[in-house]
């Protein structure tokens, strides 16, 4: 945080025509002098352990707010910008202030903006928690569930909360052709989704052949390897200048 080093890479997430972006998710890097870039599994657990995840998680908010109000002034029809907020941030509370704050420091409204939180929030019984998922739902922001399936099979959240899009985690994608399982799984999960009128992400997407088994359980927004992956915030504004109308 001191030497500036931290970054963040936007992934494009597409409709699966790949005709549209609908967001782009924002990743955090750590550009290191010596070692180069280090990716987020190699540190935010160390962040979360040490409390840090505060400090970095603030600055992710300010920084996705700025890219976010860079794509408002640009496009006539911008993208999302959907944020990583960890468990440990709601824990500690008042990410709906910070949102707030952020979101007037850069003259956005919620539409701007997507939340993304892990199932763990969701599980904990907790007025506080309930509290900052209302008051950012009230503010406009999307709110998405992130590595939907892998944390705890309680599904009654959905119910509870105000979701609106749940993202299918990349571990259910990576062995799609040759496991009948997962693919049970991932056509339940689009079904699901779709009969509780959620939107979904499907993660991880690396190959034609996964998009084609996709295809056949539904049209989930897509975002992997195969239509973009990551890119500096720079060449997102270029990808997204291709085919979306600029302001004049
Ligand atoms: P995530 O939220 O599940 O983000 C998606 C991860 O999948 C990203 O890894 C992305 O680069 C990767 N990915 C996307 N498509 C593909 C694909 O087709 N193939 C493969 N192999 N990978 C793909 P990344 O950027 O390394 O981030 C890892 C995790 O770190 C994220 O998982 C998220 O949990 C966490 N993270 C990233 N940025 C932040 C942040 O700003 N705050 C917090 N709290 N966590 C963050
Ligand atoms: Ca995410
Ligand atoms: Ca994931």
């Amino acid at each position: 945080m001191r030497n500036d080093e931290f970054l963040l890479e936007y992934q494009p997430i597409w409709n699966i025509d790949r005709t549209a972006v609908v967001s782009l998710e924002a990743l955090i890097r750590w550009q290191h002098p010596e070692k180069g870039m280090i990716y987020p599994c190699d540190f935010i657990p160390l962040a979360e352990e040490s409390n840090l995840i505060h400090e970095i998680g603030d600055w992710v908010i300010d920084r996705s707010c700025a890219m976010a109000k860079i794509l408002q002034s640009t496009f006539t029809q911008p993208p999302k910008v959907s944020i990583n907020v960890s468990s440990l941030q709601f824990m500690r509370g008042g990410i709906d202030q910070k949102l707030k704050t952020a979101m007037s420091a850069h003259e956005l409204d919620g539409s701007a903006l997507i939340v993304e939180i892990t199932e763990s929030v969701l599980l904990i019984d907790q007025q506080n928690i309930e509290d900052q998922l209302l008051n950012i739902e009230a503010m406009g922001i999307q709110l998405s569930v992130d590595d939907f399936g892998t944390g705890f099979s309680s599904l009654s959240y959905l119910k509870k909360y105000p979701i609106q899009c749940i993202k299918i985690d990349r571990s259910f994608i990576q062995d799609l052709e040759s496991d009948p399982e997962d693919r049970a799984l991932v056509s339940g999960i689009i079904s699901l989704a779709d009969s509780l009128s959620l939107k979904t992400v499907m993660e991880g997407v690396e190959t034609d052949a996964q998009l084609a088994l996709i295809r056949q359980y539904g049209d989930p927004m897509i975002q992997g390897f195969l239509y973009s992956k990551p890119m500096k915030g720079d060449k997102a504004i270029d990808l997204l200048a291709d085919f979306l109308e600029l302001k004049q």
